[in-house]
């Protein structure tokens, strides 16, 4: 890999790309700790802790074209998503998750030099796949809340900005915007990217908004309210003239025929899932509460499945390690401005029981809960 003329084959701007830093894998977790698969607690990449529907597992067993290209026009699926959304079916487009729409939107716009606008701390495959499209990234910070300073996004904005960020609620830090916020920006012209990953988890969305604004998408994803994170679906509502050129560019079989599959019996199945958010927002809520009552660290107040903790003496990478051997995954942000904080997803309540008594006791606190 030392060998200069090997180096010389690489994108001289991708020589230093750092790789995105992924949750541990549960294989890793296995050989690390020799634990078991149901011993890990797994709350580190803000998955559904109840799995997907059962609906999608029958489905699944039930198909019988897995041998059979799927279908590139996505037809099914956008349709049931249209009706899902109630928004035309011509304005959605879908993706093997809502990273792949991140990267097509990208591909998209960005010219050469082209600037984009980028909230941090936010979700790290903006700036992962606007490296890859060549674009210079603009990073306007959050304060201290992590609700961001519209008025210094406006100041960011000139004739080279293709596109702004903005995740809605924020991960990690599961807050929201101010709508009025996302209007303002909006009236600026410049495409704005609203990621609403979490949007089951919030209930609030700007996806009408999208027949108003012709600047203006929205990205969801089936990885968690439906629990389809391993089978990448994710799609977007775009403005029209913005969804027929992403049909034209995107990937044909984006979307497994598994992939279609699972997220059509999802939609056929929300009632049950939808039940399943309201439990984890409950719990969300119970965690939330619980975490407060410690000493060492304050969580921060979440609209989505996760809480962001800061840790108040520091340590906070030193607790994800104890817990990491207790089988508990948490997330760690090894990067400026998170460094003392971790991120816990919320799972099932006798899981988010173990995982507090175990903070707990690694912050030496003899809470009565
Ligand atoms: N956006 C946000 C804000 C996310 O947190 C995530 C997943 N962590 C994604 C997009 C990606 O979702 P998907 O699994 O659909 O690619």
């Amino acid at each position: 890999m030392d060998d200069p003329g090997s180096l010389n084959r690489i994108r001289t701007d991708l020589r230093e790309f750092a790789s995105y830093s992924a949750h541990t894998s549960p294989d890793l977790m296995k050989k690390k700790f020799g634990l078991s698969l149901d011993e890990i607690i797994k709350l580190d990449a803000n998955e559904n802790p109840y799995g997907c529907s059962p609906r999608v597992i029958e489905s699944l067993e039930n198909c019988d074209s897995y041998s059979i290209y799927p279908d590139a026009a996505q037809s099914e699926l956008r349709q049931k998503l249209s009706l899902y959304t109630s928004m035309p079916k011509e304005c959605i487009v879908c993706g093997a998750g809502s990273d792949q729409l991140i990267d097509l939107i990208l591909r998209l716009t960005i010219n050469p030099g082209d600037e984009i606008i980028n909230l941090p701390p936010t979700f790290g495959m903006y700036s992962f796949y606007a490296k890859l499209s060549r674009a210079v990234i603009v990073e306007v910070d959050r304060k201290e809340d992590f609700s961001f300073d519209c008025a210094e996004v406006l100041n960011h904005i000139n004739p080279r900005t293709r596109l702004i960020f903005l995740a809605n609620p924020n991960n990690p830090s599961g807050n929201t915007a101010p709508k009025q916020d996302i209007q303002v920006i909006l009236e600026t012209g410049v495409l704005v990217v609203v990621d609403e990953a979490y949007y089951e988890f919030c209930g609030e969305t700007v996806a009408p908004w999208v027949e108003r604004y012709d600047n203006l998408v929205v990205l969801r994803t089936f990885s968690k309210w439906a629990g389809l994170a391993g089978l990448r679906v994710g799609y977007g509502i775009f403005p029209q003239y913005m969804a027929d050129y992403l049909m034209r560019i995107k990937d044909p079989y984006a979307i497994t025929v598994a992939g279609q599959t699972a997220a059509i019996a999802s939609l056929e199945d929300k009632e049950l899932l939808l039940q399943r958010i309201e439990s984890i927002i409950f719990e969300r809520e119970r965690l939330f509460g619980k975490l407060s009552i410690l000493e060492g660290l304050t969580p921060t107040p979440s609209k989505a499945n996760f809480i962001l903790c800061r840790l108040h003496n520091g340590g906070a990478a030193h607790v994800t390690e104890q817990l990491k051997q207790r089988g508990i995954l948490v997330r760690y942000f090894n990067t400026p401005g998170l460094r003392d904080y971790f991120r816990i997803s919320v799972g099932r309540p006798e899981q988010n029981d173990i995982a507090l008594e175990s903070i707990r006791e690694i912050l030496g606190e003899d809470t009565q809960w």
